[in-house]
């Protein structure tokens, strides 16, 4: 059988028929309040009437509202909760199956929710209306992210199971939509929901979900491979007998008590290897696939044994899913057997509550709550939690267990969306910078500030999973070192390290060429006056290529202007007389410079007050206060090094400064203090105490302010406080 092509007009008689099932009663509204209540003989009483009183909420909410189907609105909440019930899911995830539609379809708010049914089942809630409206804005070409999404955003598991029962109703019932919905809600099925309930183990409801969304989508296919699965399992019934009641026999004959029971294919696993692994129909129908399920785990193996001495194993073909479960918590024994006439079979063996974990997925660790399986099932559960996690949940009792669910399952990365809806898988931790830079190198270069679901909000801060962030760029704008405190992408990190190195380049250049012309001007000359044709020996001399060069190593202190203006000059005129640094005016500080500019830490020089500048290995011009201690030994022994400036008075940043105060001593004293700097907008640095005696301290505290103003303004609140004796700003 190959599969049709084209599948055009045909498709009417099964849209019809879709259609049809889609209104019928046991399909559309397969459970009301009474048949719900009925399942849930696991529920204490009072569990059991807090559901039939979201029911009768959610009855009244949706009140006069009704389905495509034309059944009324509550049929289908019920429905949900009754999926829910069928995998005896707790209580508050059939309250919140309930009630998952009030949000979103009626005037009830989340916090009303909480107040009448609790925080956890209103969270339950809303965790399921903000997943479906990520679904809405999906793109097919991002499963893999979205998935992933979903799961990192959904931090309580239950959101996930109501979401995955509400959509299987809904995939019950697809065959009212017309024909564009139907496909796009059966490609969205397939892409999204049934890979996510595989991930959480759910086996049911995957495959439920698979089937109803290739009916959905391929109409005809679905009907073609179902008619020959039909025709071929006439054909097969006499062998999966033969084996069935050999295997069976054999096991009772050991005292083994177990089921066996022949395995079906699904359609759409049929479909999925005939396209995937390119194999005819008959090559998948061929193989025969049987299930043993039996009591005990230790039964299992001795399971094993018997098939085996049925039939010769083939190598390599066995698996031991029980020792080493698959990451969504699956055990089974899976072996591959010659059966009779060379047929190939597989078996898989597990006990009942693997079978149940196996449909049910994380649900079905709660099927064993009540007996006394529970606790190996608790276990597991747990085993389960942290496999996938790789995370270690707690011990505990029930209800610790459902919290120890609300984890991320993705705990290393953060999904968040461009403005365009692209999704981007960043690592934890990650900033709108990182994001930047993951978007594009120009983009990251070029970032000035940024919007996080609509608000501006700082680069640094960390971004979560389902944000839309759109990043602000400003052509003038450029990596700033501080960047590197928050980027954690090595993209961005290594991006911004080389665009500060080529910023620092030109920055050194740009203050070179200050420099020296300032030097060059005390003997009436500037850079622009000399000719430098003339002068490239002075550059071989100063291990220097070009001009370029000299302004960047005069600018970043490897070479003094004082000493290149002295041979520069010398050079081109041999009656040169030394130049007297002191008749140079002072370099103006605009507070643009970027890196090669840095204030000094032991005096904090603020704008206004008189500087100068002094080039520092390794820290480049260093500005200090006039006055500065530090200076004094440069001052005494190589005047000319230090540099007269001015700083403009526009520059809008934050100054570091240090203050001493001295304070008489009594308990509080220094949290005082540092609250007064803190309610002036300065920042408080550092503090440091020197004991005078037994009365007084002296507190050294390092400040940011903006300006000499600001720093004014902070010294008149300090001495308002009583136990402050005198401030003053530190000298050196
Ligand atoms: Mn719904």
């Amino acid at each position: 059988m190959s599969l049709p092509q084209a599948e055009t007009r045909e498709e009417s008689y099964f849209v019809a028929q879709l259609a049809a099932e889609a209104k019928r009663q046991d399909v559309a509204a397969p459970a009301t309040i009474d048949s719900l209540i009925a399942k849930l003989t696991y529920l204490s009483d009072e569990e059991t009437t807090l559901v039939r009183e979201a029911h009768t909420y959610a009855s009244q909410a949706h009140q006069g509202q009704h389905r495509r189907t034309g059944h009324d609105y509550i049929t289908h909440p019920t429905a949900v909760a009754q999926i829910l019930a069928n995998m005896n899911m707790d209580h508050q995830s059939l309250m919140a199956a309930l009630l998952h539609d009030v949000i979103e379809d009626s005037e009830t708010s989340r916090a009303y929710l909480g107040e009448i049914f609790g925080s956890s089942v209103a969270d339950i809630v809303d965790g399921v209306s903000k997943l479906s409206k990520i679904f809405a804005s999906r793109d097919e070409a991002q499963a893999e992210n979205f998935q992933k999404m979903a799961m990192a955003m959904a931090k309580d598991i239950r959101v996930i199971m109501v979401k995955m029962a509400d959509r299987l109703h809904n995939m019950r019932t697809i065959g009212v939509m017309s024909d564009a919905q139907r496909k796009r809600i059966a490609r969205e099925t397939l892409d999204f929901y049934a890979p996510i309930a595989n991930r959480l183990g759910v086996q049911m409801i995957k495959s439920e979900l698979e089937e109803l969304a290739f009916r959905a989508l391929y109409p005809l296919r679905s009907d073609r491979i179902a008619r020959a699965v039909t025709a071929a399992r006439g054909n097969r019934k006499a062998m999966v007998d033969e084996v069935q009641t050999t295997i069976a026999t054999a096991l009772n004959r050991e005292g083994i008590v177990a089921d066996v029971i022949g395995r079906q294919k699904t359609i759409f696993s049929i479909y999925r290897k005939m396209k995937t692994q390119h194999k005819s129909f008959a090559e998948i129908m061929d193989v025969f696939g049987f299930r043993i399920i039996v009591d005990q785990p230790d039964a299992c193996y001795r399971a094993l044994g018997v098939v085996h001495g049925l039939y010769s194993p083939l190598a390599a073909r066995f698996k031991d899913y029980i020792a080493i479960p698959k990451v969504n918590g699956y055990q089974s024994l899976h072996t591959s057997l010659m059966g009779p006439q060379g047929a190939p079979i597989e078996v898989q063996i597990r006990t009942k509550q693997q079978q149940a974990v196996a449909e049910n997925g994380i649900a079905g660790h709660w099927l064993y709550r009540s007996n006394s399986e529970f606790e190996s099932s608790q276990q597991r559960a747990r085993q389960w939690v942290s496999d996938l996690m790789e995370l270690q949940s707690r011990a505990g009792n029930p209800m610790e267990f459902i919290e120890s669910l609300k984890i991320d399952l993705f705990p290393d990365e953060v999904y968040v969306f461009t403005p365009k809806g692209k999704i981007l898988e960043l690592p934890r931790g990650a900033s709108p910078v990182d994001f930047a830079y993951c978007v594009h190198t120009d983009i990251g270069n070029s970032c000035m500030s940024c919007r996080i679901d609509g608000q501006l909000a700082p680069l640094s801060q960390q971004l979560q999973s389902g944000q839309k962030v759109e990043i602000i760029t400003a052509p003038d704008s450029k990596p700033n070192p501080a960047w590197l405190n928050f980027a954690v992408t090595s993209k961005a990190r290594s991006a911004i390290r080389n665009e500060l190195k080529q910023q620092q380049g030109s920055q050194s250049i740009a203050l070179g060429r200050k420099l020296l012309n300032r030097v060059l001007g005390a003997a009436n000359t500037s850079i622009n006056d000399l000719d430098f044709r003339r002068l490239r020996r002075v550059f071989s001399e100063l291990g220097v290529r070009k001009l370029d060069e000299l302004l960047e190593s005069i600018g970043n202190g490897d070479v003094s202007a004082h000493l290149a203006a002295q041979k520069l000059l010398s050079a081109d005129n041999p009656d040169y007389q030394a130049i007297a640094v002191e008749g140079a005016g002072p370099v103006t500080i605009a507070g643009g410079e970027g890196l090669v500019v840095s204030y000094g830490r032991c005096c904090g020089p603020l704008p206004g007050d008189p500087i100068v500048g002094h080039m520092t290995p390794g820290k480049g011009f260093v500005v200090h206060v006039e006055t500065c201690n530090n200076l004094s030994e440069v001052r005494r022994r190589t005047p000319h090094e230090i540099t007269p400036a001015r700083s403009t008075s526009d520059v809008d940043d934050e100054f570091q400064t240090v203050l001493r105060v001295n304070v008489r001593r009594r308990k509080g004293i220094m949290a005082e203090v540092a609250a007064e700097i803190t309610s002036c907008d300065a920042g408080v640095e550092s503090i440091n105490v020197e004991e005078r005696n037994a009365e007084i301290s002296t507190v050294n505290v390092g400040i940011t302010v903006r300006n000499r103003d600001h720093l004014a303004k902070l010294m008149r609140r300090l001495r308002r406080i009583t136990a402050v004796i005198n401030v003053a700003r530190r000298a050196n």
